[in-house]
């Protein structure tokens, strides 16, 4: 049977949300705006992105202390081993644990556009020796990064694999995934993760597109792949942002729907700190604000 969103006795999916620290007191408005507007989806936890270099660093930080001060919600703060030492990333990791941010999702980095990676003297080499060492600091619910699609500079599929192994057993309690176009994609995924022996949950990442061009840039760049149906679907909706957002809301609702029959029932979203994708795309879902279920 296809999944269908009407009509759909679906269980309501667990869902979380990745938002993107703010670089600007405007983006810092529109940033809690989004996050007041997805409060009251109570997601299990949400994601704060770590850029590179430190003002960004420092912004992430901010932004992680504040959800967690100011708000119900879990969050969760990107920690990449990107230009720091190891101590400077442990000393970030111990403020987090004694301000009660008990969940990081830990995570490699990328060198500067158009440049090799090379660990940091000192730092960290890779996710996984980032895993191990924030797991000799607290008890952190760390979360890692997944590749359907494997990672583009993984030798082997079966080598990105192993490595995702890798960061699991140093301590890792969940992978999220990089975000996929073809449901089949992720569920071809998740069978080799489990032919591999992996049973910690992986989450599917869903990144609605909120602007064609820019994620058929950003997919090349990560090595993801965009159909020709989803070109064919947001072809010549540059100019058109209200039939962008109906085509955005088809696609993730469905690829929801088609993971959802096959037994998964946890997603984390990209929000890229605009809530209204997100909070349609929940609705079609069945996720609806907890005051709306109360009342
Ligand atoms: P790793 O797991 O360390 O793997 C990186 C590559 O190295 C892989 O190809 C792997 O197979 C290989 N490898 C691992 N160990 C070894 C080894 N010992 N020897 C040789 N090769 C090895 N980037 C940011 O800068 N900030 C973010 O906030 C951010 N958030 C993300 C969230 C998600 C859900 C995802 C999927 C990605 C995110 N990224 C972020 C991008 C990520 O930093 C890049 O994809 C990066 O290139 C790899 O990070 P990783 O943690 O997967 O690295």
């Amino acid at each position: 049977d296809h999944p269908s969103l009407c009509h759909s006795d679906m269980p309501v999916p667990v869902l979380s949300f990745e938002v993107v620290p703010p670089r600007t007191d405007a983006m810092e408005q529109r940033l809690w705006q989004c996050i007041r507007r997805l409060a009251p989806l109570s997601p299990r936890f949400v994601s704060v992105t770590y850029g590179a270099g430190g003002t960004m660093q420092a912004r992430t930080q901010a932004t992680a202390l504040r959800l967690k001060q100011e708000t119900m919600l879990v969050p969760a703060a990107h920690l990449t081993c990107i230009g720091a030492t190891r101590e400077e990333i442990d000393d970030i990791a111990r403020t987090y644990w004694q301000a009660g941010v008990r969940h990081l999702v830990a995570l490699r980095g990328d060198a500067p556009a158009g440049t090799a990676y090379t660990p940091h003297s000192g730092g960290y080499a890779y996710a996984s020796d980032l895993v191990a060492g924030l797991r000799r600091i607290a008890d952190f619910e760390i979360s890692v990064a997944a590749y359907p699609e494997t990672h583009p500079t993984a030798l082997s599929a079966q080598a990105d694999l192993d490595n995702l192994k890798r960061k699991l057993d140093a301590g890792a309690t969940r992978a999220i995934t990089q975000y996929f176009f073809e449901a089949s994609t992720c569920l071809r995924f998740l069978d080799c993760c489990l032919a591999a022996g992996i049973t910690a949950p992986i989450v599917p990442g869903i990144m609605p597109v909120s602007n064609y061009d820019q994620i058929a840039r950003f997919s090349a760049l990560c090595g993801v792949t965009v159909p020709a149906w989803v070109t064919h679907l947001f072809e010549r909706t540059a100019k058109n942002p209200e039939l962008c957002r109906i085509a955005a809301c088809i696609v993730a609702a469905e690829q929801v729907r088609t993971l959802q029959s096959h037994g998964i029932n946890e997603f984390h979203f990209s929000t890229l700190n605009r809530p209204d994708l997100t909070c349609a795309i929940a609705h079609l879902l069945g996720a609806r604000p907890a005051s709306e279920i109360d009342s």
